[in-house]
């Protein structure tokens, strides 16, 4: 049963709708339990009826017209008591109900289980035999256990309209639908999709329809070509280093490649009107289904050569792809796991939204999206992202709420909200070029985080007094492979003179974790406690010396360079990282004549161990910052790309509240400056607390500056110390952010930290608000 479970979640992972998922389930399920039949209802919330949507043993035309109410017949008690029933004799149940043109008659027993998911029934799965006995308990626990696993699936086909249009045979009645995910930068965006898809993933690949049948069959027999081509060559280079009967698999490839085979299956699909890549995917996604289903295990391990077949031809078709498409005016970029690279295809201009179905808000794709001001939800779970291309979405960063096919009240009730937050903007640049004092009299430096090439315009918008991080991996991730040093040189020598003299951080590349280079892939089983930072830079030497040369040259003549080292954990790791940078200024002044002054060196405290040490290392450096958004993840144990544990992630945890006291104090001690450039430092109600912790020092996005510019210059740093002093004794984060919200509720400061209402009732249909609560 075992096997059998994990050949239907395999199964199911790779079909490409609900219709495809219910097949199988019924299918596999049926035949694993040996039932005569195997049917499953799902529940239609236009018509409040359960309906039979796919069933292995009744009649096929039974499909979409056996409905049932809500408590009607044995599925409506299963789903009534939300538990499985079990029956021997289920038509001497007072609550059966037959059905005459299923042709259900010969079956006595019953065994009916809810598909539940978020405490929701969606649905009921349903076994029946011919023989009058109970269903075993271990057949019991299984059909639970599939069930568990398909919930998700339907409740992902819910959301998304498909359920209601299957229901509804076809007579689509659209509705919206809205996707929960994490809110990760604020405002509304309303655009249309662009799917960024990952290269030679065959499960990813978007529903697209050809508009050019020669040129799709055209483009598909190339990258049938160059896939041949490989294997023709693999095979050769490996003669003589594998058996005959080895090398023989290569031809079997190259002929399963042919018209008669494969190929031939996939330009009948793309005559039928698919484009080559969603027809090539779907053909190996269904071929790789049946090798895994082969009882033979030499057949079955063919299935993993089949989708590498799969992908490497997927590879050719993408990288032919001619994007056809004119992109729209207002884009929303869409992705399973998108990172910053994705940027590097589109015009960011007209980028208005970003959702990533993976991911969390302190990302570094969340943290990306905040600095260019464009709203952005991460872990957008349920969305069904691969037929979203060319769709109209709202985005809403502030809630996190991602809706498609929106009425026109919701639209207006979106666009209104938009139009506020562009009046409060405007109104904020009042603030512009003045400094950022308390009315008490204190100054708080206030700079921004960047690292795109439009950051510097943002920023420069924003007046802020110099730069307190620039992520150096951006422009890396743009690229396809790492910048020369002169190359780099130009990108910092850009930052460099676009601030001067304010001072610039540059802090060195701070890749791994949820950073990976396109060109430097790092596979870890664990990647946040992995090979990150420095790590990466003290292990390769040649790239570190590379970015730091880079650095000082750009730096000649204006001075106003400071270098950061991120992830420090030990001593040891910053006094080599510290020898490094003397080598390449010595190198640079000396030897090379260069008219330069060693820049300010810093480090990063991010990680407990750092903390513990703020002395020891803040003696070595001029300047240390806090890195809140590792520094809360590592504290608490939380993985902050993780959607899962999203809300256990919590900057004002206590924790961390006390973490930031003891560096400031160990920072004081030593006189060594410190500021703040984590994603905290830019909430505006998380700058009260900073500043009343005594850091007078913060880095945000440029989009955050004047909120907390207007913030701050309206809360006494007394008022904040006092705050500050009040959270550090409580016990839980919820209580902090409620001190706050309740100390700094006046109107002029309530809108720097909450966007204005949302009409809901006005605004929403019924079933969307139901949606809502459901979810
Ligand atoms: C941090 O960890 O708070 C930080 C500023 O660095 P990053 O978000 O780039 O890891
Ligand atoms: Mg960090």
């Amino acid at each position: 049963m075992l096997a059998s479970l994990r050949n239907i979640v395999q199964e199911v992972n790779s079909a490409r709708s609900l219709g495809e998922v219910l097949t199988i389930i019924v299918k596999e399920v049926r035949s694993a339990m040996q039932a005569g039949v195997c049917s499953v209802y799902l529940f239609d919330e236009s018509d409040q009826r359960y309906v039979l949507m796919a069933t292995e043993g009744l009649r096929q035309e039974s499909i979409g017209n056996v409905r049932l109410a809500m408590r009607e017949g044995l599925v409506g008690l299963v789903a009534a008591r939300e538990e499985p029933l079990n029956l021997k004799d289920a038509d001497k149940h007072p609550s059966f109900a037959y059905f005459e043109e299923t042709g259900e008659s010969p079956f006595h027993s019953f065994l009916g289980v809810p598909i539940i998911h978020h405490r929701k029934v969606l649905g009921i799965l349903v076994l029946q035999q011919e023989t009058q006995r109970r269903f075993e308990s271990e057949e019991e626990a299984f059909v639970v256990t599939v069930c568990a696993q398909l919930s998700g699936a339907i409740a992902h086909a819910e959301a998304t309209g498909a359920l209601r249009q299957l229901a509804s045979a076809g007579g689509d009645r659209l509705r919206e639908a809205l996707f929960r995910g994490i809110p990760s930068s604020p405002g509304v965006g309303i655009g249309r999709v662009v799917l960024v898809a990952p290269t030679a993933d065959l499960k990813s690949v978007p529903e697209r329809f050809a508009t050019d049948i020669p040129a799709e069959i055209e483009v598909f027999r190339t990258a049938l070509e160059s896939a041949k081509d490989d294997m023709r060559n693999l095979s050769k280079g490996l003669e003589g280093k594998l058996s005959s009967e080895e090398i023989a698999l290569f031809d079997i490839y190259i002929r399963m490649l042919d018209d008669h085979s494969l190929g031939g299956e996939v330009i009948a699909a793309i005559v039928d009107g698919q484009a080559a890549q969603s027809a090539w995917s779907s053909v190996i996604l269904k071929h790789v289904r049946t090798f895994r289903k082969m009882d033979d295990p030499y057949l079955r391990e063919r299935a993993a050569d089949v989708n590498d077949l799969g992908r490497r031809v997927l590879g050719y078709l993408q990288r032919n792809e001619k994007n056809t498409q004119p992109l729209p005016r207002r884009i929303i970029l869409v992705g399973e796991d998108l990172s910053a690279s994705a940027l590097a295809d589109i015009p960011i201009d007209r980028l208005v939204g970003i959702v990533s179905v993976k991911g969390s808000s302190n990302s570094h794709m969340a943290i990306v999206g905040r600095a260019l001001g464009v709203p952005t939800v991460m872990g957008a779970v349920d969305l069904p992202w691969t037929e979203m291309e060319g769709r109209e979405l709202i985005i809403d960063g502030f809630s996190g709420d991602v809706i498609s096919r929106a009425t026109r009240r919701m639209r207006r009730a979106y666009l209104h909200r938009q139009r506020q937050e562009k009046l409060l903007a405007k109104d904020l640049e009042r603030l512009r070029d003045i400094l950022c004092v308390t009315p008490d009299g204190f100054s708080i430096t206030l700079w921004i985080n960047t690292g795109l090439r439009q950051d510097i315009a943002l920023a420069l918008k924003s007046s802020a007094e110099g730069v307190g991080l620039y992520r150096t991996e951006i422009p890396f991730f743009m690229r396809s492979s790492f910048p020369t040093e002169d190359e780099q040189t130009e990108i910092y020598r850009e930052q460099l003179q676009a601030f001067a003299p304010n001072p610039v951080t540059m802090r060195t590349l701070d890749i791994g974790g949820d950073k990976a280079l396109p060109y430097f892939p790092i596979e870890e089983e664990n990647p946040f406690l992995g090979w990150r930072g420095i790590r990466i830079s003290l292990d390769h030497p040649e790239i570190f010396l590379i970015q730091i040369r880079a650095m000082l040259r750009a730096s000649e003549g204006l001075n106003n360079l400071r270098i950061m080292l991120p992830m420090i954990s030990s001593v040891p790791e910053l006094d080599s990282a510290m020898e490094l940078i003397d080598r390449a200024c010595r190198e640079l002044i000396q030897e090379e004549g260069y008219n330069l002054e060693k820049p300010a060196i810093g480090a990063m405290i991010e990680v407990p161990a750092a903390v513990y040490q703020v002395k020891e290392i803040g003696r070595r450096v001029d300047f240390l910052s806090v890195g809140t958004n590792d520094l809360t993840q590592y504290l608490l144990a939380v993985d902050r790309n993780n959607p899962r544990v999203a809300d256990l992630y919590h900057s004002l945890h206590p924790a961390v509240l006390r973490a930031l006291k003891s560096i400031i104090e160990q920072a004081d001690a030593v006189n060594c400056q410190v500021s703040v450039c984590g994603e905290m430092a830019g909430d505006p109600l998380s700058a009260v607390i900073l500043m009343g912790l005594g850091y007078d020092h913060l880095s945000m996005s440029a989009n955050s500056l004047l909120k907390v510019k207007s913030m701050l210059s309206q809360v006494s740093k007394a008022e904040a110390q006092s705050l500050a002093k009040r959270a550090l004794r409580m016990s839980d984060a919820g209580s902090v952010s409620q001190l706050l919200s309740d100390a700094l509720s006046r109107p002029e400061l309530v809108k720097l930290y909450r966007p204005a209402e949302l009409d809901e009732k006005a605004g929403f249909s019924d079933s969307l608000t139901s949606l809502k609560l459901v979810k």
